[in-house]
């Protein structure tokens, strides 16, 4: 169902949980808060059942003006991809493989959306079909500034860049060589290439969102400004519209909930790598003993150790895999920890766990949805970084915003061992990380200034609105007035 009356929005989700809940959350926001009607497109993998429950909750909350087209699973074995390519050259494929069908899907519409939003790896949607329908075009990263001036600079570096050589960029923080992505010393890969169309093409939009807010970044939103470095390649407005976030108005009680309503304040940490984030068999078994040598208590999203992959859970459903749990534990972990610890098989949900009272800490793959909502929770961070732009994440939230540690060594280039995990986690949860703690509350603060009416997110996302509704006016057929 359409309201004829407001505009009709496109969204498209690419593939992976922590693209698809941004993209559905920006959509509910526009229908709220603009009474916009919407259409998320998401390319399902099939990989959690989170992904259908998130669709469903969303169309049944919106009354009506919220609608999901499933784009075909893309079976990820099946394309033609070499598996070494790299994440982002598999989630291009996937998108690419869905555009036939979203394409005529959107020409089967009777009221035709007047803007397509996309996050940054559905960005060859918008030429497939923005220009046809003659629809606005947006891209939406899911991620923060600081990666959004990497993506865009990238396409424009004038020399080879090597590993331990910072990356300058104009106008904002340079990127310490460990934390820049592993293609962009690989300049004759495929996923070096794909990042550098990304780049270039994100810039040919009439708007960039990005999950951030203004209070969080202001020096690196500074350099996309009017005027500023970045400015003359991204000619385009950054609108930070974040947190984009989930924020359950209800929990509905379970035995966790009621685990968690028995603890004190502040007194649980909590650990969980993500979407995808796998970790290697020693790795785990370092992980549970530095939980237990702490003494503190801990909820832990457990999925199956995995070898020399640490995004293996990213697209691929891990059911099969579902070995014992104890197997892969120290001897005895179980017992031992009973009375101060719950694992959680593979999936959980997180906006519900980081929301409560108790949680005080959270192990963190620092992907930039968790580490959003950790900060909207108040809740410090130790960061471990395994993939894509989290090592960046998790070197803003140690230098810049100060509100997490890392281990010395970097989770994805060696082992941390369990002395070093209990350390960091004495350190966060007891008093020693009072100064992590306050800075996050802070940080909550500004947050939610920035969603308020008046807020800059607010603010940032209505004048989108607004070229909407301009452009959905112009669209109108002339009424002739007698
Ligand atoms: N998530 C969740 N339960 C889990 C693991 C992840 O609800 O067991 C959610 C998490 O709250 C976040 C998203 O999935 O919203 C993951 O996005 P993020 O950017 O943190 O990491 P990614 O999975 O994309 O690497």
């Amino acid at each position: 169902m359409v309201n004829p009356s407001k505009p009709h929005i496109a969204l498209l989700a690419s593939p992976g949980l922590g693209h698809l809940i941004p993209i559905v959350e920006l959509a509910k926001r526009l229908v709220a808060q603009h009474g916009f009607t919407v259409t998320v497109f998401a390319v399902t993998t099939g990989a959690h059942q989170a992904e259908n429950k998130l669709l469903c909750s969303a169309t049944s909350s919106c009354a009506g003006l919220f609608s999901t087209v499933a784009l075909p699973n893309v079976v990820n074995d099946s394309l033609d991809i070499d598996p070494s390519a790299g994440i982002l050259p598999r989630i291009l494929a996937m998108v690419r493989c869905t555009l036939p069908t979203l394409r005529s899907s959107i020409s089967d519409m009777k009221v035709k959306p007047v803007a397509i939003i996309v996050d940054q790896f559905g960005i060859e949607a918008v030429k497939v079909v923005a220009e046809e329908f003659n629809m606005l075009k947006y891209v939406f990263i899911a991620s923060n500034a600081w990666f959004l001036a990497y993506l865009t600079y990238l396409p424009y570096l004038q020399k080879r860049v090597y590993p331990n050589t910072p990356l300058y960029i104009p106008g904002c923080k340079s990127i310490p060589g460990g934390d820049l992505l592993d293609h962009t010393f690989e300049p004759d890969s495929r996923a070096y290439r794909d990042f550098v169309s990304m780049g270039r093409d994100i810039t040919r939009v009439d708007g960039i969102f990005i999950n951030t807010w203004e209070d969080l970044e202001p020096e690196t939103l500074g350099t996309f400004k009017d005027g500023m470095s970045l400015n003359s390649i991204v000619k385009v407005p950054v609108y930070p519209i974040g947190p984009v976030i989930r924020r359950p108005k209800e929990v509905a009680k379970n035995k966790l909930t009621e685990w968690l309503d028995d603890q004190l304040d502040e007194s649980v940490i909590y650990v969980s790598f993500g979407s995808g984030g796998t970790l290697s068999t020693q790795q785990t078994i370092e992980l549970a003993w530095g939980l237990e040598l702490s003494k503190h208590r801990f909820i832990w999203v457990f999925r199956p150790p995995t070898e020399n992959d640490s995004s293996a859970s990213l697209f691929k459903s891990m059911d099969k895999a579902d070995e014992s749990i104890s197997k892969c534990l120290p001897n005895g972990f179980l017992d031992r920890t009973r009375d101060r610890g719950i694992i959680v098989s593979k999936w959980i949900n997180q906006e519900e766990i980081l929301q409560h009272r108790s949680i005080g800490g959270f192990i963190s793959h620092c992907g930039w949805n968790s580490v959003n909502e950790s900060i909207v929770n108040g809740v410090p961070l130790i960061a471990w970084p395994l993939y894509a732009e989290q090592n960046m994440n998790a070197t803003m939230l140690v230098e810049d915003l100060g509100i997490a540690i890392r281990p010395k060594v970097k989770p994805s280039k060696g082992l941390v061992r369990r002395e070093e995990i209990e350390k960091m986690v004495k350190f966060v949860m007891d008093s020693e990380g009072f100064g992590l703690r306050k800075r996050v509350k802070d940080l909550q603060i500004s947050a939610n200034l920035a969603l308020k009416e008046d807020g800059s997110s607010y603010s940032a996302l209505s004048k989108v609105a607004r070229d909407c509704n301009k452009k959905f006016q112009s669209n109108q057929p002339y009424e002739k007035c007698n």
